[in-house]
């Protein structure tokens, strides 16, 4: 077996741990495995493994993985692909032609672009609005009270369909301030699936943090290197 595949049932079985732990049903976690950097081998791993949702962070590297992929032979079932970097507005049309997700959308003008550079035929655009949970300077996203007006803005675009809400808490150990800002944001996930039918997905925890993610109520874990080996 390979480390990869040892790596993905382990991971796999952490969120499994957790969801007990948390008195949450089982498989009620998904597992988006973040291969940037990675060369497509080792996403050919994981997906010869079980694993078909893999996350990027760099617009031109993830397209570049996503085209190379459709010609292999071991494609059977798509792949779905996440885009989880951040996004300049010259950059956009390349996520809305290629990606299946958009998990880092903090922004009206990048809102409109996505959903206009959406191709017609491809199924409309999954997106999260990013939330700077942490409220740090230099991090994307918006504040939690900025959520519903970006969220109405979204709704009203047809290319765009809401999931949810993603975030990238500052690096806080297991603290007390970090299970806050992770149940902060359950809550407004809450607040938000009443009000969108749509929304089902709160995209929070890392390897280190996911147990209190999954704990208030992450719906998908976003890990990388414990798949796939540290990044040179
Ligand atoms: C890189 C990255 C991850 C995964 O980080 P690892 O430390 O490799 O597990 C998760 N989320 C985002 C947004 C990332 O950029």
């Amino acid at each position: 077996m390979s480390s990869i595949t040892q790596a993905l049932q382990f991971v796999n079985h952490q969120i499994q741990q957790a969801l007990a732990q948390a008195h949450r049903p089982a498989n009620s976690v998904d597992l988006l495995a973040v291969s940037k950097t990675k060369p497509l081998s080792d996403i050919a791993q994981a997906y010869q493994a079980g694993q078909r949702r893999f996350g990027e962070n760099y617009v031109q590297e993830g397209v570049d993985k996503i085209l190379e992929s459709r010609q292999q032979a071991w494609l059977n079932e798509p792949i779905e692909w996440h885009f989880i970097g951040p996004l300049q507005s010259n950059k956009t049309r390349l996520v809305a032609e290629h990606f299946d997700w958009m998990q880092t959308l903090d922004r009206a003008k990048i809102a409109d672009r996505l959903a206009a550079q959406r191709p017609e035929q491809m199924a409309p655009l999954q997106v999260c609005i990013q939330v700077n949970i942490s409220q740090e300077q230099a991090k994307s996203g918006v504040s939690l009270a900025e959520v519903d007006a970006l969220a109405a803005h979204i709704a009203q675009q047809p290319q765009l369909n809401l999931r949810g809400l993603m975030a990238i808490p500052q690096n806080l150990g297991q603290g007390q301030a970090l299970a806050e800002q992770f149940k902060a944001m359950g809550e407004k996930f809450a607040e938000l699936q009443q009000q969108y039918a749509s929304v089902d997905t709160l995209s929070m925890g890392m390897s280190g943090d996911m147990q209190l993610a999954i704990n208030h109520g992450s719906t998908m874990v976003r890990v990388g290197s414990a798949i796939f080996g540290q990044r040179g």
